[in-house]
């Protein structure tokens, strides 16, 4: 089943905000919240915590993107207690003030080209640099307790970007996985996201694969569960396969990474890959196109 709508999704998680920008809530003695959203979220999550009178313990950030960090400053206003969380890697990149002016740009951008305004109504940014601090730095197999049973196992699942890291929801069996779980297009069609290491990225959803999941929460296209979040991930698989060795295809024809990123770009970005605004979906083509052309010289 595929669930596109905000709402509960399993005994312990729901997802708030919009399908293509959702933060999931789960819910123990404690609540954690995955992912901040972009800034632009910053009206819905305001009339979330309203409404429930919700208190945050964490926020569990699954990479450093822009589109994953950008409402941690509503967030801190909202619940100046919630822990931080993230991988050493996010913390590092985090605390850069280059990282920061990039993340800040991007949501700037982004404000204007997802109109989310339209729909939720428009407040000034609000994104200091201490915003995006990690507060608890984890690792593999480390484990956040929400009491009542509830808990957030952490996987290191690098390949999207160096600091990728899933949560694994216990016991409902729901992995969340930033965008290290690609972008479901359709049912056999899913956007690479290997913009930082191919090999890490297919090894990262091999270790996914061998999970025993109820469903996949995935970073901009709502959930997956059962037997769509397994044909999910296969195919997954399969397609970085695909891309892999279509851009390592132009690069033997002699093409460069700024001509090889154009026609790719006119190939993919149509349907629901528009959801994502174009300066980003090139950003990431660009990037897969200098992963294939750096690593396909080590592939055995
Ligand atoms: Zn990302």
């Amino acid at each position: 089943m595929w669930i596109n709508q905000p709402g509960q999704i399993s005994e312990h998680a729901s997802m708030l905000g919009s399908m293509a920008f959702p933060c999931y809530l789960i819910k123990g003695e404690r609540s954690a919240l995955i992912d901040a959203g972009i800034t632009s979220l910053a009206p819905l999550l305001r009339q979330e915590f309203a409404r429930d009178k919700l208190i945050l313990n964490y926020v569990l950030v699954t990479h450093s993107h822009f589109d994953h960090v950008g409402g941690l400053g509503v967030i801190r206003e909202l619940a100046p207690r919630a822990i931080v969380v993230g991988s050493a890697k996010a913390t590092a990149l985090l605390s850069k003030r280059k990282v920061y002016d990039f993340i800040l740009s991007m949501n700037r951008a982004g404000e204007e080209s997802y109109q989310l305004a339209n729909l939720i109504g428009q407040e000034q940014i609000r994104l200091q640099p201490d915003d995006l601090r990690v507060d608890r730095v984890v690792g593999q197999g480390d484990v956040i307790d929400l009491g009542q049973g509830v808990s957030l196992e952490v996987h290191l699942t690098p390949g999207h970007t160096k600091c990728s890291v899933s949560y694994l929801l216990k016991p409902d069996r729901v992995l969340f996985g930033g965008d290290g779980l690609g972008a479901h297009l359709s049912a056999d069609q899913v956007g690479s996201q290997f913009t930082s290491s191919y090999h890490k990225y297919i090894d990262s959803l091999r270790k996914i694969q061998k999970m025993d999941l109820a469903a996949i929460g995935l970073p901009h296209q709502g959930v997956l569960t059962e037997n769509d979040a397994d044909r999910h991930i296969k195919t997954a698989i399969r397609c970085a396969e695909e891309h892999f060795a279509a851009i390592s295809q132009e690069l033997a024809d002699g093409k460069s990474v700024k001509e090889i990123t154009e026609i790719l770009f006119d190939r993919h970005y149509k349907g629901i890959a528009l959801m994502e605004p174009e300066k980003a979906f090139r950003i990431n083509l660009q990037a897969m196109v200098n992963v294939v052309s750096k690593e396909q010289s080590t592939q055995g």
